[in-house]
C-alpha cells in the first residue's frame, strides 16, 4: 500500500478527509481486486493518490519529490477532472513499468459539487495482457485476434505480430504509423460500426470479423487466413466473433458494474459524508447513509457515514466544551491580569502598572500631540492620622483618597496608581500646562471637600500635597527625570505648607 500527496495546495480538512477516504477504499479493495483488475484507487484533484499495489509507487512514477508526481500528465487525471462529466471512461493504454505490461485505467469521477468540480475519482487499472490472452487465441485453429482503437489512426492495442512496435512506441503505434495497409479496411469498417455490432471484411489474404466493443473506443478483430479457409468456417467466423465480443463484453460489464454500482455510488455517498463532517448533523442523517449496496463497499460506506456522524457529534460537543473553557479561561485571565495590575487595598492601579504606563507614555511622547503629566500625591501628616485613629482607619482613609482621585480624572484615559505607602500618582495626557495646575488644584479641593476629620492637621481634615511634572510632546524625556521633577515639586508643596500643588519647572524638564 502506498500513498502519496503531490500538492498544488496545502491540504485542509476537506482534502484530508477525501484523502483518508481514498486511502480506505484503496486499502479495502485494492487487495481484493488485485489480479485482473490490478490497482484500485481514489484520486483527488489536489493530487492525493493512495494506491494499493505490491510494488513501490516510486518505481511506477519515479517519484522523487512532490514535483515529480505530475498527475496532470496522466490521461485519467487530466481527462477525469477537466470536465463535469461523471461517466466512466477508458484511458488509452499505457505501459506500466512496474508490471512490464500494458494497462488501461478505467475511471469514474464523482458527481460534481455545487461549484461544478469533481472532488474524487475512482479508478481501476486493468492489466490488458490477461484480457488479451483470452481473446488472442480464438477457439478456431489458425485464427488470431487483434484489438485496435476505432480512432483516426487506428491505435494498436493488441496485436501479436506487432507487440514490439506497440511496446517500444509506448502505445503510439497505429495502423497508420506502421502503414498496415491490410488493416485499413478493418479500421474503416470499425468506424462505421455501432457498438456491439460486427461485420466481415475481406482483406485479400484474410477474412476478418470486426466488432465494436461496447463502452470502449476499441474494436476487436478476429483474423482468419484464407489459405486455411473451408466453406464451413466462414459461417463459424461470425459465431467466433460473437464469442470474442461476448468475452470482452463480460469483462467490460464486470468492470462497469464494479465501478458504477459498487464503487461510484457508495463513493459519492462517502464523499457527501466526509463533506458533512464539517457540516450539520441533521443533514448527515438525511439521505446520506448508503443503503442500496449490500456488498463490502456499501458496508464501508455505512460504517463511514456512522463514523462521520459520531465524529461530527463529538466535534460539536468538543467545540461547546472548548468554547466554555475558553470563555472561563478568558474570564480568569482578565481577572488575573486585573489582580496583577491592581493595588489590593485601595483598588487603584498598583506600582507595576504605574511603571508600565509611565514607561509607555514616556516612550510615545516623542510622537504625541498632547503633553504628559505626572502628578505625585502625598497625604499630609498621615503618620499622625494613623497614630491618632489607628491603622484600620488609616487604611479606610487611603481607600477614600483613591476614590476621590479617581473621580477627579478622566477614568478611561488617565491612570491613578498607588505609588507606595500613602503616596499616589496620576499619569495623564493634557492639552496644555494650565490644565495640569487645574487638575492639581482640583485634587486638593476635592480632598478638602471630602472633609475626613484629622485633628492632628492644622487644616482639621485630611489634605493632600501634589507635585506635578510635565513633558512636552515631540521631545525626548526620561522617566527618571519626570519622577524626579514631580518629587521636587511635591517637596516644594510640602515646604510651602502642604494642602497645595506645585508645578515643576516645565522648561527645565522638557529640554
Ligand atoms: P508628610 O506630610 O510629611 O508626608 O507627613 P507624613 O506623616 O505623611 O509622612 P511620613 O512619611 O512620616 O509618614 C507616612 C505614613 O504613612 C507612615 C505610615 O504609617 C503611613 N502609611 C504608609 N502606608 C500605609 C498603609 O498602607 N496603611 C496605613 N494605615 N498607613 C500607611
Ligand atoms: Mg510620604
Ligand atoms: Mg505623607
Amino acid at each position: 500500500m502506498s500513498a502519496t500527496y503531490a500538492p498544488d495546495v496545502q491540504p485542509n480538512d476537506d482534502v484530508k478527509a477525501r484523502f483518508a477516504l481514498s486511502y480506505m477504499l484503496s486499502y479495502q479493495y485494492g487487495s481484493a481486486l488485485k489480479g485482473r483488475f490490478f490497482n484500485f484507487y481514489g484520486v483527488l484533484p489536489e493530487k492525493g493518490f493512495p494506491i494499493y499495489q505490491a510494488t513501490d509507487i516510486a518505481r511506477v512514477f519515479k517519484y522523487e519529490g512532490p514535483d515529480s508526481l505530475r498527475l496532470e500528465t496522466f490521461e485519467f487525471y487530466s481527462r477525469g477532472f477537466s470536465g463535469t462529466d461523471s461517466e466512466t471512461f477508458f484511458t488509452r493504454i499505457y505501459w506500466d513499468p512496474s508490471n512490464a505490461a500494458w494497462m488501461t485505467t478505467i475511471a469514474t469521477p464523482d458527481e460534481t459539487d455545487s461549484s461544478g468540480k469533481h472532488r474524487i475519482m475512482a479508478c481501476v487499472d486493468v492489466l490488458l495482457d490477461e484480457l488479451m490472452k483470452r481473446t488472442a487465441n480464438p477457439a478456431l485453429p489458425g485464427a488470431r485476434s487483434t484489438i485496435f482503437a476505432a480512432d483516426t489512426a487506428g491505435t494498436l492495442i493488441f496485436d501479436d505480430n506487432y507487440t514490439d512496435a506497440i511496446t517500444s512506441s509506448a502505445g503510439e503505434a497505429s495502423i497508420t504509423s506502421l502503414k498496415l495497409s491490410g488493416y485499413q479496411p478493418l479500421l474503416d469498417a470499425s468506424r462505421q460500426l455501432a457498438p456491439g455490432s460486427a461485420s466481415l471484411v475481406d482483406t485479400g489474404a484474410e477474412i476478418v470479423a470486426v466488432g465494436r466493443i461496447p463502452e470502449t473506443p476499441w474494436a476487436l478483430a478476429v483474423h482468419y487466413p484464407k489459405s486455411l479457409m473451408r466453406p464451413a468456417i466462414l459461417a463459424n467466423l461470425g459465431i467466433l466473433m460473437a464469442v470474442g465480443l461476448l468475452t470482452l463484453l463480460v469483462e467490460i460489464f464486470i468492470l462497469r458494474s464494479i465501478l458504477q454500482r459498487q464503487v461510484a455510488e457508495p463513493l459519492v455517498k462517502l464523499i457527501r459524508a466526509t463533506q458533512l463532517v464539517g457540516g450539520s448533523a441533521a443533514a448527515l442523517a438525511n439521505d446520506v447513509l448508503p443503503t442500496q449496496s449490500n456488498d463490502e463497499i456499501g458496508q464501508l460506506a455505512r460504517d463511514f457515514s456512522t463514523m462521520a456522524i459520531r465524529v461530527h457529534t463529538a466535534h460539536e460537543a468538543l467545540e461547546e466544551k472548548i468554547q466554555e473553557r475558553t470563555s472561563e479561561l478568558e474570564r480568569l485571565n482578565r481577572k488575573l491580569l486585573t489582580i496583577s495590575m491592581t493595588d489590593e487595598m485601595t483598588g487603584a492601579a498598583n506600582r507595576r502598572r504605574f511603571d508600565n504606563v509611565l514607561a509607555s507614555e514616556v516612550a510615545h511622547i516623542k510622537h504625541a500631540d498632547d503633553m504628559l503629566m505626572l502628578a505625585m500625591i502625598d497625604v499630609d501628616w498621615f503618620k499622625g492620622y494613623n497614630d491618632r485613629y489607628g491603622h484600620p482607619a488609616g487604611d479606610a482613609c487611603l481607600r477614600k483618597i483613591a476614590e476621590i482621585l479617581a473621580m477627579n480624572v478622566r477614568r478611561d484615559q488617565d491612570l491613578v496608581a498607588r505609588y507606595g505607602g500613602e503616596e499616589f500618582a496620576i499619569v495623564a495626557r493634557i492639552a496644555e500646562s494650565t490644565n495640569a495646575s487645574a487638575i492639581g488644584h482640583a485634587l486638593c479641593a476635592a480632598m478638602e471637600a471630602a472633609d475626613i476629620i484629622h485633628e492632628g492637621s492644622p487644616y482639621g481634615h485630611v489634605t493632600l500635597s501634589v507635585g506635578i511634572a510635565l513633558a512636552a510632546p515631540g521631545k525626548h524625556v526620561a522617566e527618571e527625570t519626570m519622577l524626579l521633577d514631580a518629587d521636587r515639586a511635591l517637596y516644594r508643596a510640602k515646604q510651602h505648607g502642604r494642602n497645595q500643588m506645585a508645578l515643576a519647572d516645565f522648561s527645565a524638564s522638557s529640554s
